[in-house]
């Protein structure tokens, strides 16, 4: 601040000085001068980062990477960071839950106990301490808390508990990648719901739901909540988060007609179109080199529907399965597994699947095959259609199901595509791409069972607690709405979320006039507790507005020699451009009301 303002005239220093004392109840000022936060800004993109939000992040001072995977948070990050732990403490605090802290480090012995240590393989980071003991640095808690609540919870007298933590969580993710967005250290908010049976367990989790729903909605991200395969953790039932953005990782399947909304993944699907066909003979047709279904399609001059792929998987408990389904369509493997109950299911390479069928890939059949057959239920409506003939160059065709080959099982094992019929009331559904940014478990009593967790009823009985678990990722959330929000200048924070509120532009700092100006308006801000960036350093002001397009702060008032002339000062919002002249004496009310507006949450 001395040495960019040294000839400032006192009377402007001192209203600088008043403006940058004003604090908040946690002592932390309102005003800050960019010369003196350490917001270190690049003017280029890092190579490294492919996602919006990950080139920004690091070239708005926001983040700066250790190691892969492994990120530190500079102060303009920790500070939007702090605003959504706010939120989510309100959301979680009005509805009952207490927060704790748990510790990082854990015994491995509890992971036995639960049979995760295994399930969980090279994500969960083990360690041994000095006597050689074996622990694991928590990727999630639900054992050590299961641990906590077994030997101090012994009556239903003692339920509904909910307890919560914000913390960091390290998973050794195979691919760490887009910045915070799967990042292998990372800060999450987890909690754990403990009830005395199924129905009160339903409740903790609908409260949860809704919780979220004012978490996300106050953050003023576009999201919706989808159901979600319940995966690792294993659980009963699952919703996911998604905040909705293109460049997400998950595929959200949802109607428009009805609200139906589930993850790809989980996706119900039956009753879409198939080419039915006739019924007809079946016939031995020479199909040179044509291994691919759209080739194949295209050399027997018929539509890619009319063919049943057949496709060997194999499970991880259960060994190979041959899966049939209609050519123009993909197997979802998350059902896949789910309906054969064993374990990981993966596509056969090449030479393992001709060693367990002794076909060549590409003419594999289901006619005559000895391993077992599932397939989509679509199959079973096809009179007849073209497969495999188990030689290589040729197919069959006319092959009807039931009649020319075996099928074992029927079950829903198509992924779902934009334009299929909505499971629960048959209009199209739409397609888009998603962040999951939280995630909602009702865990039964799977954790509780496995540690012995249990509690007597009023009448005497001992019965396992009915659990759920909760999690949001907070750096994962502030990456996606920065991917959710910005454009080729930079981040457009929204108000809830954003370092700060405003930021203030001076563009002739040697000028008393133009400073004078702007440090009145920063103590009136201040005054009435507006977050306010002033940008002190004497720079061009094309830097300056790059600068402040970057940072992305939801306003920008800029004090000019031409504005300061006409008594006025220029507000524009980041989000639409929009650009209004304001009476320098009425700035800091108009800034104030517009930060209270964006900051209202409408449910
Ligand atoms: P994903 O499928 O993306 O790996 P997950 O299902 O493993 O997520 P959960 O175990 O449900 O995630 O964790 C709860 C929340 O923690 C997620 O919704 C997400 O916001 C966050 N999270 C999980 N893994 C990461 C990660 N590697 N980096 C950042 N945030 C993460
Ligand atoms: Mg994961």
């Amino acid at each position: 601040m001395a040495s960019e303002s040294g000839g400032m005239p006192p009377e402007i220093l001192s209203l600088l000085k008043e403006a940058l004392s004003r604090t908040d109840p946690e002592g932390e000022p309102y005003a800050r001068t960019m010369s003196s936060v350490f917001a270190p800004t690049l003017k280029e993109d890092p190579a490294e980062a492919e996602l919006a939000s990950h080139r920004l992040m690091i070239r708005a001072g926001l983040i700066r990477k250790l190691a892969g995977g492994i990120y530190s948070y500079l102060p303009a990050m920790l500070r939007s960071l702090r605003k959504l732990e706010r939120i989510i403490r309100r959301a979680l605090n009005s509805r009952g839950a207490q927060e704790l802290l748990l510790p990082a480090v854990q015994p491995l012995e509890l992971w036995k106990e639960s049979g995760r240590d295994r399930k969980y393989g090279p994500e969960l980071l083990r360690l041994r301490d000095r006597h050689n003991r074996e622990f694991a640095i928590g990727p999630t808690h639900e054992e050590v808390i299961t641990d906590i609540v077994r030997r101090e919870i012994r009556s239903f007298r003692d339920l509904p508990l909910n307890l919560y933590q914000i913390q960091t969580k390290f998973r050794d993710e195979i691919r760490p990648r887009f910045g915070l967005m799967r990042g292998r250290e990372f800060i999450m908010k987890d909690a754990y719901s403990f009830d005395t049976c199924s129905e009160a367990a339903n409740d903790s989790y609908r409260a949860m739901h809704e919780a979220y729903t004012e978490i996300f909605g106050r953050c003023g991200l576009n999201f919706a909540a989808v159901e979600a395969d319940s995966g690792a953790i294993g659980g009963s039932y699952s919703h996911e988060f998604m905040v909705i953005a293109d460049s997400g990782e998950n595929t959200l399947v949802s109607c428009p007609e009805c609200g139906y909304a589930a993850n790809q993944e989980k996706a119900e699907l039956t009753g879409y179109a198939v080419h039915e066909g006739r019924e007809e003979e079946l016939a031995k047709v020479s199909t040179p080199d044509q291994r691919h279904v759209p080739e194949l399609a295209k050399f027997l001059d018929v539509p890619e529907s009319c063919i049943i792929k057949s496709m060997l998987f194999i499970l991880e408990d259960k060994g190979p399965v041959l899966v049939l389904i209609p050519g123009d369509r993909e197997i979802n493997p998350v059902k896949l597994e789910n309906c054969l109950a064993g374990g990981a299911a993966r596509l056969a390479g090449p030479e393992e699947a001709l060693e367990i069928t002794g076909m060549p890939p590409g003419f594999v059949t289901p006619v005559g095959a000895k391993v077992r057959i599932v397939a989509d239920r679509a199959v079973s409506r096809m009179l007849s259609g073209t497969v495999g003939a188990g030689e290589e160059g040729w197919h069959f065709t006319g092959a009807k199901p039931g009649r020319d080959f075996r099928v074992d099982e029927y079950h829903d094992l198509a992924m779902s595509v934009a334009g299929d019929p909505c499971p629960r009331c048959g209009k199209p559904v739409t397609v888009r791409r998603g962040i999951e940014v939280g995630h909602v478990f009702k865990l039964g009593t799977r954790y509780s069972e496995a540690l012995g967790a249990r509690i007597a009823l009023a009448d005497g009985s001992e019965v396992p607690i009915f659990m759920g678990c909760y999690g949001i990722g907070l750096g994962r959330t502030i990456a996606a709405s920065i991917e959710q929000s910005h454009d080729k200048d930079g981040i457009v924070w929204p108000m809830p979320l954003a370092p700060w509120e405003a930021a203030l532009l001076p563009l002739q700092t040697q000028k008393p006039e133009v400073m004078g100006r702007a440090a009145a308006l920063l103590r009136e801000l201040a005054v009435l507790g507006v977050e306010t960036l002033l940008d002190d350093r004497d720079e061009r002001p094309g830097l300056k507005f790059k600068d402040a397009d970057l940072m992305g702060l939801p306003l920008r008032i800029t004090v000019s020699e031409k504005s300061v002339a006409k008594g006025a000062c220029e507000l524009r919002e980041r989000a639409t451009g929009a650009v209004t002249m304001l009476p320098l004496e009425a700035a800091a009310a108009a800034v104030k009301e517009m930060r209270d507006r964006a900051l209202a949450f409408r449910p």
